[in-house]
């Protein structure tokens, strides 16, 4: 297949380049900068040299942002979307997270279904953020699953840049659905909602740590001794996530479906904490005084399950154990220290 991928400078966009490629497809990625493209492109050399391309999409923002993305010689069979602020400091919710994820999926949309006739399969990346309800608390007696809504409202939503995160994915996600019901494009829509996504960084060489993205911080700062709560108690591994996007596309089947792509072991920083550090005593002296891991263990009265049973089928395999992510994600963050 020829697939456009946007936003391929991200942390899971990049797995999802490495899986198209691994799997034969041809890709042409978005990025905002030719900086970037170079650094990818030097990155993906063995397998992308003649299956990968890139266009230039400076902000998803702006109205007709990939009009000319999507248009292609040959055309592109499929569009995976993947590029969405994920900023934990901002100035303006609106303008810096809000705009740029609902405008950069509807506008997307829109440019697919007039300038690109030939897509028949999108796949938007949306998020646990757009399912969990907040106001629930830990909901011991709830199993989420692709049925449920984040109620966020916009006035909560542009308090500050987690609610606008949890808002913008909402928000984006619904207005695809919408999308799909008002145009009937040509194309089918399946959106994959997953919590927490850990896991090492594949992006380009010279990443930095400063540069890490938002979900792996949580690795960094248990390695400077900080503690931090779990907020979500799910999560996947990266490179599950990169194959459930492809598979998403190779497969009729999920057309249509918004997947709640969730592994189906649960996890709190706890776990965490306990794998590095058994698994790697040299950093033992680094992690917070054991005296604070139960500040961020399971609560008392416990929390919500999820429902992993269409992920699982999406993705065709067992999920990867947090154990073997947690392992890889620490070994891969010990290269910066
Ligand atoms: P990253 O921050 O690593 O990637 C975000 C991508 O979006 C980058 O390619 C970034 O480009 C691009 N982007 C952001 N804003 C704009 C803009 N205004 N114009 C053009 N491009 C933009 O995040 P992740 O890979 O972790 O997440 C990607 C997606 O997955 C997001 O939609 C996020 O909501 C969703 N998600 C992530 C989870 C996680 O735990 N990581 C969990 C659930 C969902 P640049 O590199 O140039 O900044």
């Amino acid at each position: 297949m020829r697939v456009l991928l946007t936003g391929g400078s991200g942390f899971i966009a990049a797995h999802v380049l490495h899986t198209l490629l691994e799997r034969s497809h041809t890709v042409v990625t978005t990025v905002r900068s030719q900086d970037k493209a170079d650094r990818i492109k030097a990155g993906h050399l063995k397998l992308g040299k003649e299956k990968l391309d890139f266009a230039i999409v400076s902000d998803i923002a702006l109205s007709g942002a990939f009009d000319l993305a999507v248009q292609s010689d040959p055309p592109f069979d499929a569009v995976i979307h993947t590029a969405s602020p994920l900023v934990l400091i901002v100035n303006n919710v609106q303008k810096e997270v809000l705009d740029p994820a609902i405008m950069g999926t509807t506008g997307l949309l829109a440019s697919v279904r007039r300038f690109a006739p030939s897509v028949k399969r999108v796949v938007v990346l949306s998020s646990f953020a757009a399912m969990i309800d907040l106001s629930k608390g830990d909901w011991p007696a709830h199993t989420y699953t692709a049925a449920d809504w984040n109620p966020i409202t916009h006035a909560e939503a542009i308090v500050d840049a987690i609610a606008g995160y949890r808002g913008s994915k909402t928000f984006a996600e619904k207005a695809a659905w919408e999308f799909m019901d008002r145009e009937k494009p040509n194309f089918t829509l399946t959106t994959l909602n997953p919590p927490f996504v850990f896991g090492p960084v594949v992006q380009y060489p010279g990443l930095s740590l400063d540069a890490l993205n938002a979900s792996n911080r949580r690795f960094v700062a248990f390695l400077k001794g900080m503690t931090t709560p779990t907020t979500f108690y799910a999560w996947v591994d990266v490179r599950d996530m990169a194959l459930g996007h492809v598979r998403a596309i190779e497969e009729q089947s999920v057309a249509g479906e918004r997947i709640f792509f969730t592994s189906s072991q649960q996890f709190c920083n706890k776990d965490i904490l306990e794998i590095i550090d058994s698994e790697f005593p040299e950093l033992r002296e680094k992690l917070p005084n054991r005296e604070k891991w139960n500040s961020v263990g399971y609560p008392g009265d416990g929390v919500y399950n999820v429902d992993a049973k269409r992920a699982q089928e999406l993705l065709g395999r067992e999920f990867i154990p947090l154990k073997e992510c947690v392992m890889d994600t620490v070994k891969m963050i010990k290269n910066f220290l």
